[in-house]
């Protein structure tokens, strides 16, 4: 099974695949995750990638396009995937055709703009072993420190209001335009986002089943 999963920031798109490789057994693979691992390692591409991603602008595609190209080439990658935050732009989108491997459905998960915004302030990631919580609804047993490894719990750095304005308007400007991409080729499942996640999951699944 090949997925694609496509949504606006603090859609639950990154929970909500990572369920959905569980699900199937195929892999997740979140570019924003490599570059972030890339970042904590302090690679090149690392240092690259936080040039860009603190700002709240996107990576250059060149670069991107090469990543998945690389990662979809190992062995791993013949169980299936679900490629979280790729395509994000036309040009990887018609680099990712070119790739020639065969989509089975592409989700949408569709968040209106006033929960994006309640969810985005409510984020936080562990500063040491980066986990994701939320103020909301995966809250830290203790406020401000990671159940895992007493890390302390901050805003990710493009969290911040001025970043996240710049990222939510990459989305409606450059990725939004390619859910007409692949609704033309008969791939979009639509999912409301809005529910709680476990909703979200189910509502996902059921679709990808049928
Ligand atoms: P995400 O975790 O998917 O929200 O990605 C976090 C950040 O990583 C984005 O705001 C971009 O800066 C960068 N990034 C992730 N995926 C891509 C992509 N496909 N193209 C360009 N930049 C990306």
């Amino acid at each position: 099974m090949r997925l694609l999963i496509f949504g606006p920031q603090a859609s639950g798109k990154g929970t909500q695949a990572a369920r959905v490789a569980e699900h199937f057994r195929i892999l997740h693979i979140s570019t924003g995750d490599i570059f972030r691992e890339n970042i904590s390692q302090e690679t090149e591409l690392g240092k690259l990638a936080a040039s860009y991603m603190n700002d709240g602008n996107l990576v250059p595609n060149e670069v991107t396009n090469n990543l998945v190209k690389n990662r979809l080439e190992e062995e791993d990658c013949a169980k299936g995937f679900i490629l979280d935050g790729y395509p994000r732009t036309r040009n990887q989108a018609e680099f990712l055709t070119e790739l020639n491997h065969k989509f089975d459905a592409a989700i949408n998960l569709q968040v209106s703009e006033s929960e994006i915004i309640k969810r985005i302030g409510a984020r936080r990631i562990c500063e040491n072993c980066k986990t994701g919580f939320n103020t909301i609804f995966i809250k830290p047993k203790v406020e401000g420190v990671c159940d895992k490894c007493n890390g302390k719990l901050i805003i990710r750095e493009d969290d911040k209001p001025e970043a996240i304005k710049k990222r939510l308007s990459l989305y409606h400007e450059l990725t939004e335009p390619l859910l007409d991409f692949y609704r033309e080729k008969g791939l979009i499942v639509d999912i409301n986002g809005d529910p709680i996640m476990d909703e979200v999951y189910a509502e996902i699944i059921q679709k990808l089943s049928a």
